[in-house]
């Protein structure tokens, strides 16, 4: 039964986040094996992720850096001295009967991630980050036996993961989101995982419990597993907070425990308490070493962390384009890779902006074409918005120019000029138009007299647009040097 708005107000939800990321190596974390996602089952297996008897593993370094590389870019510190250990339980998706996990001394420790909200920002702590290895895939459905028999894949036995803990700073569902968003962008950014949540590289567990507004202590939390979308940990967020609230509304007390968020039916079920939870006897790995992070190493992939999505954000809206639309073009490097070009090229911030998310975008999703094989160049696109900006066309003109260049990939000058879309007013009203500019503007017309030559793009523009940029641009170009010299 729903609960009334008032009586849910009267509750504030904390929420930690326990996320797993996939690192992008070529090779699993204590062997050579390929981590290669979608391979034939038990294809990329060896001894020692299969955990047969007699066998070491070996820390692949790659993870070492990846893992640094993701504590760097959220403000944790990286120790100097961190160490495997041995996690103990017993299931068939985990050979060697423990999983190599990093326990009392992990990588790092002590970062935050800033999320917003609302427009409101908020930093969420990280308490820790830490290396570990994945277990196998358990593959219940699909086989001629499935009903009977369990089936087994061990190529994922072994890839490098490290698993991220937020501190309990959150505080609705919607923070969860943002702080998951904003955490996926990062290790994105940063190259250290393709963060992909139906390929499983990116996983989160859930915390989440509820106490009375102005109240210091937490609640009774509840751990919930199986959140395999971004929209399915904002539901059992939603889910979990409503019977929290329901459950101490009418008295009762709430059990520490973890529950799976069944998707098919809308809510969560529990799984174990608290009382039956694992113990799992960790001691340190005694076949490795301790993880040495020198200082040198770890300034060293500091140095060649990327700029990260927060700082490309203030960046951009130095442009003075929206928050929205520089959320839009951040959202993934590839976008804001292309929109820096554009830029870069020589066209201004603000259309740039505007062109490649209306136009571009539109005309990539109306033809079906992937950004990656998009027909119109930075630099293709920075001529055409050259053009508008100095007036040599119009902004309408220029749709139809950008429409002609993504069908045919020519350039732009060549089909104002094949088109004749720039050459519409005769010689006389140009020199008129450029007589009228030069009466007007002379600060400019002394500037460029003595050496300034930037100056004369502005007499173009300026001729440009009093004709409306219906101008053949070659004919103003040539009359204003005329009159000007
Ligand atoms: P456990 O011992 O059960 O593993 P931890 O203290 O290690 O618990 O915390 C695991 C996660 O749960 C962290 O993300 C943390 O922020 C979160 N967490 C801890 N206490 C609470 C609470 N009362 N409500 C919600 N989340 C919590
Ligand atoms: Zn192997
Ligand atoms: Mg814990």
């Amino acid at each position: 039964m729903p609960i009334a708005p008032e009586i849910l107000a009267k509750y504030e939800p904390v929420i930690g986040l326990e996320v797993h990321v996939q690192l992008l190596t070529k090779t699993k974390i204590f062997c050579g094996c390929s981590t290669r996602f979608g391979d034939a089952p038990n294809t990329n297996v060896c001894p020692v992720c299969l955990g047969l008897p007699g066998t070491l593993p070996v820390l692949n370094k790659r993870a070492v850096e990846m893992a640094m590389r993701a504590s760097l870019a959220l403000n944790c510190t990286v120790h100097e001295r961190s160490r495997f250990a041995r996690k103990n339980y017993f299931y068939p998706d985990l050979p060697k009967g423990y999983q190599i996990s990093q326990y009392e001394l992990p990588l790092a420790t002590g970062g935050w991630l800033d999320i917003e909200v609302a427009g409101a920002a908020k930093r969420i702590g990280i308490t820790r980050l830490h290396l570990e290895e994945d277990a196998a895939k358990n593959l219940h459905e699909g086989f001629s036996q499935s009903a009977t028999k369990a089936y087994i894949d061990y190529n994922r036995c072994g890839t490098p993961l490290v698993e991220i803990v937020s501190e309990p700073d959150i505080r609705s569902s919607e923070e969860a989101h943002a702080y998951l968003t904003s955490l996926r962008q990062i290790m994105l950014y940063t190259g250290v995982s393709d963060v992909n949540m139906e390929e499983g590289s990116l996983r989160c567990d859930a915390n989440v419990s509820v106490r009375p507004r102005g109240l210091k202590e937490f609640g009774t939390k509840v751990e919930v597993k199986n959140l395999n979308s971004f929209r399915f940990l904002q539901k059992a967020l939603e889910y979990e907070i409503e019977r929290h609230i329901g459950v101490l509304e009418s008295g009762g007390r709430l059990i520490q425990e973890t529950r799976l968020w069944n998707q098919a039916e809308g809510h969560t079920v529990g799984m174990r308490s608290k009382e039956k939870a694992h113990d799992y006897r960790y001691f340190p790995e005694p076949d490795l070493l301790p993880v040495h992070v020198s200082d040198a190493w770890r300034e060293e992939v500091r140095r060649s962390l990327p700029e990260l999505p927060e700082a490309k954000r203030a960046r951009f809206a130095s442009y003075g384009i929206t928050p929205y639309d520089v959320d839009l073009l951040t959202a993934t490097r590839t976008l804001s890779d292309y929109f820096e070009e554009t830029v870069a090229a020589g066209a201004p911030g603000k259309a740039a902006a505007n062109w490649i998310l209306t136009e571009l975008i539109r005309w990539l999703n109306e033809k079906k074409v992937a950004f990656a094989d998009n027909p119109i160049t930075p630099g293709a696109l920075a001529e055409l918005l050259k053009m508008i900006e100095s007036g040599q066309i119009t902004a309408a003109v220029g749709k139809k120019v950008f429409a002609t260049m993504f069908e045919s990939g020519r350039r732009a000058a060549d089909i104002v000029a094949a088109e004749g879309l720039g050459a519409q007013v005769s010689d006389s009203a140009i020199e008129a138009a450029a007589r009228d500019v030069i009466a007007k503007n002379p600060d400019n017309v002394a500037k460029f007299k003595s050496g300034n030559e930037g100056v004369f793009k502005f007499f173009i523009g300026q001729v440009m647009r009093a004709t409306r940029g219906q101008a053949d641009p070659q004919a103003v170009n040539d009359i204003l040097r005329g009159l000007l010299s």
